[in-house]
């Protein structure tokens, strides 16, 4: 799985920002993935599979967009549907179409509103919720990781009319605590920054993602990438392992 954010060219002064995708690179990527024969599927599809309900492609491959921001729909999904690959959209539940002011130092961008949420799922995408603040969750007592979880599930369910079985812990920080309280929300997997190539034993709410972000060619995506699928994750087991 892939976790990208905004595929925008970078202003001057953020040309380093991991945050942004410049369109020609990402284009690239497509492309070069493509090219090695994989597929793109959603987070739900991958869910699906390791509980044995559904079958992948052949190199099946989950680009997610965490944040939610408007170029995901101004560009990334023109640019996958190309390849007919569906994506995995990540919203802030407590942000939607408002600025991206719970990050105080980055370029201002909106995230997307519910109705372009609910047109993405309506052309086959996934959309998953990334908390109700953004908050890092590690560390939250019970109340606060209620209302980061479960009320953004419930949030985005009433909202977009479909349910939300995914999470991605913003920064991907996550602990014991976490991992219960996503469970107890009724999510049936979350996504961590873990760099891992995820199988069917991994757990499904420690799933790896590699962030992708800056100025990255091809050639170094398919490296990192080459390199992440020879990793196993650490917990392929049903218990949690929390590092
Ligand atoms: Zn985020």
């Amino acid at each position: 799985m892939l976790c990208y954010h905004r595929i925008e060219e970078p202003p001057t002064h953020a040309s380093g920002d991991t945050n942004f995708v410049r369109p020609a690179h990402f284009a690239a990527h497509l492309a070069a993935l493509a090219r090695l024969g994989f597929h793109g599927v959603t987070v739900h599809d991958v869910l699906s599979w390791k509980a044995g309900r559904s079958t992948l492609p052949p190199r099946p491959i989950a680009i997610t967009f965490d944040d939610a921001y408007e170029s995901v729909v101004t560009t990334a999904l023109p640019l996958m549907s190309v390849y007919r690959w569906p994506a995995t959209v990540y919203a802030i539940s407590g942000y939607l179409g408002e600025h991206n002011t719970w990050d105080p130092g980055a370029p201002p961008a909106r995230q997307l509103d519910a109705a372009a949420l609910r047109t993405i799922l309506a052309d086959g995408h996934d959309v998953g919720s990334h908390t109700r603040h953004h908050q890092r969750v590690r560390g939250l007592n019970g109340a606060q990781l209620q209302e980061e979880l479960a009320s953004s599930k419930d949030d985005l369910e009433q909202q977009l009319g479909a349910a939300c079985t995914s999470v991605a812990f913003p920064f991907g920080t996550h602990d014991r605590t976490v991992l219960d309280a996503t469970q107890d929300a009724g999510y049936l997997g979350a996504c961590t920054l873990k760099r891992w190539a995820n199988g069917r034993r991994t757990n499904a709410f420690r799933l790896g993602r590699m962030s992708v972000g800056g100025p990255l060619p091809p050639w170094l995506l398919l490296a990192k990438l080459g390199k992440l699928m020879l990793t196993p994750s650490a917990n392929q087991s049903s218990s949690v392992n929390t590092r």
